[in-house]
Order: C-alpha cells, then structure tokens, then sequence
C-alpha cells in the first residue's frame, strides 16, 4: 500500500517534471554489485524518467548522474573514486548533478571522503533513503544545496515508487531487506540492516500486475530470501511461493539467495509440488570445511549442507544446483 512518504515523494516527481518541461535532460546510471542492488536501480531510473529525463549511455552527455554503489566487490572503491574523477572534469564544463547512493554510502568513512575530496557531489543517499531522491535532487536543483541524506537505522519498506524494469518477459521482485545472520565476512547486515519483510499482498499484488503486463519469469530477491515472514502468524516463504504459483501468467518462478538453514522441508515440499518454481535451485555453501563454516558463522556444519541437498535430491529428484564457494576465506590463528 502506497504510504504518506511515497505520495509526498511522488509530488516531488511532479514538481521536478514541471521544471524540466520543454528540456531534453538526459540521465546517465552506474550500478554496481547485486540483484538487489540492480533492483534498487530500476526504482531510481523509474522516478527519474517520471523527472523528465531519458537514458544515456554516454557519460559525456548526461544531465544527472547516479551511481548506485556496492562495498562487496573488491575493487568497488577504486572505481567509484575513479568515475567521481571523471564527473570533475565534466562538472567543471557544465551545470549536471551528480547522486551518489547504495551501499556504500552507508560507510562513514566513505561520505567523509566523499565531501572532503569530491565536494561536487550533489547528493549522497543511503540504502534506507532511496525512496527520497527526488526531494533530494529538488533541493539540490531548487536550493542549489548539497544534501546528504543517510540514515543508519532500520529503513522502513515503502510501497508504490515508480519502477522501470530493465526487460519486458523477467522481472526481479525484492520480498525483503537485510540480513539478521552476521557471516564474519559480510558486510550486508551493516549497510542493509536488519531482516524486514514486505506484506504478502504489496509482492502478491506486484506479481499480479506484472502477469498482467505480460512478464512470464519472476526472480524473488531477498539477502536471505527463505527467511521471509509475512505479516500472519506462521506465513513464510513457503506460503509466500505457493500464493506466488497460483497467479495466472507467471510460468517460471526463481529466488536468490537462500541460506541453508532457512531451507525448511514446507519449502521443499512447496517446491515439490509446483511446476512453475525452477529445478534450478541456488544454495550458497560457502565452504566445504565444518571448522571454517563456523569461522564464517554459517551456522551449519558441511554434514548438515550434504544431508540439505541429500534431502532436495530425495523429494525433488530433477532438482539440479548452484553454489557459491568463497575462496581464500582468511582463518583465524589458533
Ligand atoms: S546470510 Fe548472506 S547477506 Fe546475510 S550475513 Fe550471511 S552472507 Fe551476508
């Protein structure tokens, strides 16, 4: 359901749309990192177009800039410094704004050095601030202020921003944020904060209306998918997929990431007894080691993972997988 913020938000929209009429303005997206984050990214560009701006591919062209960040990948820094150098130049020569947002910008070392070094930023935005980058950008194009606007509490989940899907046949549904599980080298529940999930009729009535628009591949997203839990006593994802499978239309049904621990046998059983949710299943085992499982703080020990997938081969038996396996995981000295 569309709440007070968002429709405050969508005005703000309206009011940027009204100042740009009659421009051609172009906007140019850099984004980094995960599914999620790619989501996050087809919010911005649906508020964005709804501004009066229409993509660019070339950096040289562009009137407003965003870069949505991630602080997983390793080189991720380098290259969001990198690219601020390269908006120097082209701010120097004319009047564009530059947002900066995501993950990253949830390190307080990171805004520091982005004020301090790159004072031509126009606008920083947080994970839990998305949904205010138009007031944002209107301060910024009205007032001609910088603003920083991030928050390191809990975002609320807010519904009904304009979304602009980056394909008309799949489409990737976020069911929720955060993460409440602390992996030693993970820096997700940090900057996602804590689990929050969104009510099963707000992504029910989503995947509706992408039925409707013709979309037949529906990804779910979530940090730790499998430990959503909706708004009734005892509704999980299991409930969640098979409400999911009945919508008319939607003929292939995806989720990433689960984690192990989460994967219930009802899952499995609602896997089971589908034919639209993927045999292609994701399960992150991160190491083969128990000893450094625990170092990771997985929570399951590698016997647990072989009897997981044991299970899944047993009651889904064209059941195939995927995996991630971290590599050169540093252990601690004993
Ligand atoms: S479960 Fe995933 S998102 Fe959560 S802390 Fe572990 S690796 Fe990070």
């Amino acid at each position: 359901m569309e709440t007070k913020q968002i429709t405050e938000q969508k005005e703000y929209i309206e009011k940027i749309s009204k100042i740009n009429e009659g421009k051609v303005l172009k906007y140019y997206i850099l984004t980094m990192g995960c599914k999620l984050n790619e989501n996050d990214s087809e919010k911005i560009i649906g508020m964005v177009e709804k501004m009066g701006y229409s993509e660019s591919k070339d950096i040289n062209e562009a009137d407003l800039y965003i870069i949505n960040t991630c602080c997983v990948r390793e080189n991720a820094e380098e290259k969001v410094f990198g690219k601020l150098g390269e908006l120097k130049k082209i701010k120097e020569e004319k009047n564009i704004i530059i947002a900066i947002g995501g993950c990253m910008m949830q390190e307080e070392h990171i805004t520091n050095k982005i004020k301090k070094s790159y004072p031509f930023v126009d606008v920083i935005f947080g994970t839990h601030t998305l949904h205010k980058l138009p007031e944002d950008i209107y301060i910024t194009i009205t007032k001609k202020e910088k603003v920083k606007d991030v928050i390191d509490i809990d975002g609320e989940i807010y519904e009904g921003l304009p979304v602009k899907r980056s394909n008309n046949k799949q489409a990737s549904v976020t069911i929720m944020y955060g993460c409440n599980n602390f992996c030693s080298y993970c820096i997700v529940p940090y900057v996602r904060g804590r689990e929050r999930s969104r009510k099963p009729e707000d992504i029910l009535n989503e995947i509706n209306e992408l039925a409707k628009e013709g979309f037949k591949e529906i990804t779910l997203l979530g940090q730790n998918v499998n430990s959503y839990k909706g708004d009734k006593e005892g509704y999980g994802f299991s409930n969640l997929l098979r409400d999911i499978d009945k919508i008319e239309g939607i003929e292939i049904i995806r989720f990433i990431s689960p984690h192990p621990k989460d994967f219930t046998d009802d899952v499995i059983e609602a896997i089971k007894s589908s034919k639209k949710i993927s045999r292609l299943i994701h399960v992150p085992l991160q190491s083969g080691s128990t000893k450094v499982l625990k170092d990771m703080n997985r929570k399951y020990t590698k016997e647990q993972y072989l009897n997981l997938i044991d299970k899944i081969k047993t009651q889904i038996p064209d059941a195939v997988f995927s995996t991630d396996i971290i590599v050169g995981f540093p252990r601690r000295n004993r």
